[in-house]
């Protein structure tokens, strides 16, 4: 039986944001608090189960939790393996969760939850093979392959931010590793090169507008080129580039129906779609000879990992029993 109403909780870097949800995607009742930032995963244990607390006041017949965490989640376990941005380590929440509420709870990648939403009530609604890549400050996304979500092994599959894709050209990703998709084709990436681009024209618009090369950032490139300065817009066609390439490769190994497109930086897509298009379009295999997926904008908002983590809690008592 699938339950009529869950609660979403979405755990981000800066705050942690939860609903009631129903079987359509609605979001009923919204609440949100600051993440905690002390050390240790009793505090956000503690703020999880106020949040649950009081919306389960608002919506009693609460049937069950998910929740989309940033982080390496083992799947089917549910446990924060690590997480960079917030304060806890190693924190089998799921067990804690279900331990605590007495709701069986299911916990995931944010990531994923987000694409498991927008394939189900977004872009993706038809379709049974989805690419999911998420844009902004860094890159991620959901691959849902055959109408499932996919998760890989260990639930850490699906990490289109780290697709390796200038392993010689030396720039350092986050996570370590170097040329990632993430280095080169996210908002962190842009911000970065347009301060480097920027120091070698310090009397050019990016560094007028900033106040400086090195406050530059990237909506500092996306008002530039608004204003049609060639700097900026150069700086689109390579981040368009890195992205189109990313794209390709995974239209080249998963041979989706579509591409949906989603993050902080859809709002530049009149500069950043064309030179994405161009790359794609060049290093797609056998373009020529097969149906191409679509590539379109994510229609649900931030509110997608909220509800996509109340949607696969809904389904999880059917996986269970399969
Ligand atoms: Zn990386």
């Amino acid at each position: 039986m699938t339950t009529t109403y869950a609660i979403g909780l979405d755990i981000g870097g800066t705050k942690i944001a939860g609903g009631v949800v129903d079987a359509e995607g609605n979001i009923l009742h919204r609440l949100q608090v600051p993440s905690p930032t002390d050390e240790g995963a009793d505090t956000t244990l503690d703020a999880l189960l106020t949040l649950i607390a009081e919306l389960r006041a608002l919506q009693p017949a609460v049937g069950s939790i998910g929740v989309g965490a940033a982080g390496m989640i083992s799947w089917p376990s549910g446990r924060i393996l690590t997480a960079p941005n917030n304060a806890y380590r190693d924190l089998p929440l799921q067990d804690l969760l279900s331990e605590r509420t007495g709701l069986p709870a299911v916990v995931e990648n944010d990531a994923n939850a987000a694409a498991w939403a927008e394939a189900k009530l977004g872009e993706g609604i038809g379709y049974r093979n989805v690419v999911v890549v998420t844009v902004g400050t860094g890159v991620g996304g959901g691959l849902i392959l055959d109408g499932a979500l996919f998760r890989g092994q260990n639930g850490i599959g699906a990490e289109i931010g780290h697709l390796a894709i200038n392993p010689g050209g030396g720039v350092q990703c986050g996570c370590g590793s170097v040329g990632c998709l993430e280095a080169h084709a996210s908002g962190t990436a842009l911000g970065r090169r347009a301060r480097e681009v920027a120091a070698t024209e310090p009397a050019g618009l990016l560094s007028t507008l900033a106040g400086g090369a090195d406050r530059v950032t990237g909506e500092t490139v996306f008002t530039a080129a608004q204003q049609g300065d060639p700097t900026a817009l150069g700086l689109f066609e390579e981040l368009g580039y890195w992205l189109g390439a990313g794209l390709a490769s995974l239209v080249n190994v998963f041979d989706p129906q579509i591409i949906i497109v989603s993050g902080g930086l859809l709002n530049t897509s009149d500069y950043l779609y064309p030179p994405t298009r161009a790359s794609f379009n060049r290093h797609v295999f056998a373009g020529p000879h097969r149906t191409l997926p679509t590539i379109v904008s994510a229609r649900l908002g931030t509110e997608a990992g909220l509800v996509g983590a109340a949607l696969l809690a809904m389904e999880r008592p059917l996986a269970l029993v399969a």
